[in-house]
């Protein structure tokens, strides 16, 4: 389990990592063209475009870095021999939930208790 569970998390990891970086070069090249655009357009149609365009990537990389954040917390806590036991009343974590979210942090009854 405990490799099955690594390896799962290292995918994750990965993953986020890459949305991550794809949402943040967006945002690059949007800077771009934003700047770009800037001399030759009087009536800026574009405008609502890109910030619509910016909002919506910069959401992607905001949920990105946090799924990296939970990722890498998991791992962590995978090192630490504490993964798969609830952070708050200390209770294992149903593997059924794992497999939902490799990253959860508390068992189903504390989690709702948090509101997570
Ligand atoms: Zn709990």
């Amino acid at each position: 389990m405990t490799v099955d569970s690594r390896t799962l998390l290292e995918e994750l990891r990965a993953d986020a990592a890459a949305q991550a970086d794809a949402a943040s070069a967006a945002l690059q090249d949007l800077l771009h063209d934003r700047e770009g655009s800037h001399d030759d357009d009087e009536h800026d149609p574009e405008g609502v475009t890109l910030s619509s365009e910016w909002s919506r990537l910069a959401g992607l990389a905001e949920a990105a870095t946090e799924k990296l954040q939970q990722v890498d917390d998991a791992i962590a806590r995978l090192d630490a021999g504490t993964y798969g036991i609830c952070a708050s009343c200390g209770g294992p974590i149903p593997p059924g939930r794992l497999e939902v979210r490799p990253f959860a942090e508390y068992c189903v009854a504390c989690a709702e208790k948090l509101g997570r």
